[in-house]
């Protein structure tokens, strides 16, 4: 029931970005009983709702909440570790799987929470996270997960991840990491059952996530999507990541990529794929026809040496494009408003200045990214959409000099919002998360780390 003491007034931000073509100059209304944007209120407009309480944005840039679609959580626990670092991918993932498997529940609980923490921290209100690893300690994975979630307070899309194709089977993964396709569909459709919210506004979605050509069977390809379609759950995997998996699938099945893809009939609208670098002309074509989504991951690619994404002819094909930290052994760090700026840089070295703009990098990791992980109902800032919202004040000294605040975010390296909102409920205020214990939190995250990877 809605009463005007839940009405809430982000008044007169000093710039703001809807992510669409509505005018919000004198800033929006919520109502935080339902945690639904009411009204957005035009330049030289008062609000038309009656108003209980005033957030003075004078000083803020308003944005809708940042929006990552692809993640590896568990990771945080092995950044920059020197084992691993200065490596392409699949070198990379050798190095880092034997240390991976020694996973325990505790670790990965930490290592959610804290990537949460700092994707909250900079302006991100949903995140997805692919999980992949369950060696026997970590049966329960995505369960942990959902638990360590509800504690940060964002939205989250868990991907119930799989690896099936051990190296014995000629797949990349050390042998006790992947499980049987039996296992892994059972604890798939467990976790559909138990915990997916299907409606409007939810805070938890499942998705369903094989990590890769490389680590998973044919056949498990072909039963996730079943299974997916059953449940109406979205689908989710790496892909074209690099030329060495162009030449895996080549060898291994005949077929390029995303060939492979459609063979296991994976080409379509409830799919979406991290990175998308390797497609040639006619395989750009087929993924907009078929309204695929790309997670476009600009530091992981960076890192690793992988390419650059081919961001403009796949939104020009039809593709929706988004936004992904990616996980944080190939980042290092969880930092939205930092990948919008990164994805800025990568792009101006394909495409001309004038083609991709700050504009073009923060409607990626808004409304881009929320269609990429199958959502209408967040990434913008319009009447009926969620309260999920960043604030960004331009009050440090890299900012000094700075004259359109909007560009000034993205050129100057803003990297820790102010204040941030999810489903009309404060997570930051002043800069600061409003629940957990931080200090104690990285603490215990850092200890943890050091188990995982001095336990060998
Ligand atoms: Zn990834």
């Amino acid at each position: 029931m809605t009463t005007s003491s839940n009405i809430l007034w982000i008044k007169h931000p000093l710039s703001h970005f809807t992510a669409n073509n509505e005018d919000a100059s004198n800033g929006i209304v919520i109502d935080q009983a339902n945690g639904l944007i009411i009204e957005l209120v035009a330049k030289n407009r008062t609000p038309i709702t009656p108003i209980h309480q005033v957030f003075d944005a004078r000083q803020h840039v308003l944005l809708p909440g940042l929006v990552n679609t692809h993640h590896h959580l568990y990771q945080t626990l092995t950044r920059a570790l020197p084992a691993a670092i200065n490596k392409s991918l699949f070198p990379w993932l050798k190095a880092l799987y034997p240390i991976w498997a020694k996973l325990q529940p505790n670790m990965l609980s930490l290592a959610t929470q804290v990537g949460l923490t700092e994707l909250v921290l900079s302006g991100c209100t949903t995140v997805a996270d692919h999980h992949y690893l369950f060696p026997d300690a970590l049966y329960e994975a995505i369960d942990i997960q959902v638990n360590a979630s509800a504690k940060v307070g964002c939205r989250v899309t868990l991907t119930r991840g799989s690896m099936s194709l051990g190296e014995k089977d000629g797949g990349l993964p050390p042998q006790q990491t992947v499980q049987t396709d039996q296992q892994i569909l059972q604890d798939s459709a467990r976790l559909i059952d138990t915990y997916h919210q299907s409606e409007t506004g939810s805070m938890l979605n499942i998705a369903l996530a094989p990590c890769s050509p490389f680590s998973v069977t044919t056949e498990l390809m072909i039963e996730t999507a079943k299974l997916a379609r059953q449940h109406r759950v979205m689908l989710h995997t790496h892909l074209a990541e690099t030329e060495d998996e162009n030449n895996f699938c080549l060898e291994k099945f005949g077929l390029r990529p995303l060939d492979y893809l459609e063979s296991v009939n994976w080409l379509a609208s409830d799919v979406w794929l991290a990175h998308g670098i390797h497609f040639n002309d006619s395989e750009i074509q087929r993924l907009g026809q078929a309204k695929v989504g790309i997670c476009h991951c600009p530091s992981s690619n960076m890192i690793l040496a992988s390419g650059i994404c081919r961001t403009k002819e796949l939104q020009q094909a039809g593709v929706k494009v988004g936004l992904g930290v990616d996980g944080s052994a190939s980042n290092d760090g969880s930092n939205m408003m930092q990948e919008v700026r990164q994805a800025l840089l990568i792009n101006r070295l394909r495409y001309s200045a004038d083609q991709v703009t700050h504009l073009d990098a923060l409607y990626w990791a808004t409304k881009g990214s929320a269609q990429v992980i199958g959502r209408d109902d967040i990434g913008e800032l319009a009447v009926g959409k969620q309260a999920d919202l960043a604030l960004f004040k331009l009050d440090e000294l890299r900012f000094s000099g700075s004259h359109d605040p909007l560009a000034a975010l993205v050129l100057c390296g803003a990297h820790q919002a102010d204040a941030v909102m999810c489903k009309g409920q404060w997570l930051v205020k002043e800069g600061k998360m409003l629940a957990g214990d931080l200090v104690e939190l990285r603490q215990q995250h850092q200890q943890a780390a050091f188990n995982l990877c001095n336990e060998l």
